[in-house]
């Protein structure tokens, strides 16, 4: 019996990956930079792997991500930095967070069958609640769980038991529907939830969950079967 189904959010409900590579070019146009498009994305997405690693060795301020990022890139473009960029892009990443076709279909079907959760993992809660607001989905849900202001984050099983007492459930009670193996699915299957995969092209693994889907739309008739 599935008393509660709990989402990641990029990449899940959302899609930041092409959301963000949309608002980086968008800065080159307003700014009239002669750089490629694609290569100034590149490094962009380098180097918020770089920041990550960063973070984890304790030498930056998780909160300074896009800060990091694009002052780096820029600096690689020999391009003139100017600290509003960083707004400007926090607002243009505002208005075009987006949700995945018929998410709000499934949410509006499930919404009143079983509890609803969010977990997700993000250096700067402030930001990712409001953008989880300007996905307008925010009110589907009985529990928004963000990573930055809590002790716990994914794929710590700490952090998805915590989410299902929140919604009254058991690990066993819950679904977890996410994109990251690691992340995502890895973490609730140790917490004890059943797990959807939505797969990337990350199909060979050792993680094994319950149901993999290509798509967010492909999970409308297992969660129909799971809640019946
Ligand atoms: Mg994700």
């Amino acid at each position: 019996m599935v008393k509660a189904v709990i989402f990641d959010f990029d990449g899940t409900l959302v899609d930041f990956q092409n959301t963000d590579i949309e608002c980086l070019k968008m800065i080159l146009k307003k700014i009239g930079a002669q750089v490629e498009p694609d290569i100034f994305a590149e490094h962009a997405v380098n180097h918020i792997i770089s920041f990550h690693k960063l973070v984890d060795s304790g030498e930056e301020d998780s909160l300074n991500m896009h800060l990091y990022r694009l002052s780096h890139t820029f600096m690689d473009f020999g391009i003139l930095w100017d600290k509003t960029f960083v707004d400007y892009y926090k607002q243009l990443l505002l208005e075009r967070t987006i949700p995945y076709k018929r998410v709000s279909n499934i949410l509006s079907y499930l919404h009143g069958k079983v509890k609803l959760g969010i977990l997700t993992n993000a250096y700067d809660p402030i930001m990712q609640t409001k953008r989880i607001q300007a996905s307008g989905l925010s009110e589907f849900f009985n529990e928004i769980q963000i990573s930055g202001e809590e002790k716990f984050a994914k794929p710590d099983p700490e952090a998805f038991q915590i989410i299902c007492s929140r919604l009254n459930s058991r690990p066993e009670e819950c679904v977890f529907i996410g994109d990251s193996l690691k992340y995502d699915i890895g973490g609730a299957i140790t917490a004890g939830l059943q797990t959807i995969l939505i797969q990337k092209g990350n199909t060979g693994s050792i993680v094994k969950p319950d149901y993999r889907v290509n798509c967010i739309e492909e999970i409308e008739p297992i969660l129909k079967k799971l809640i019946a």
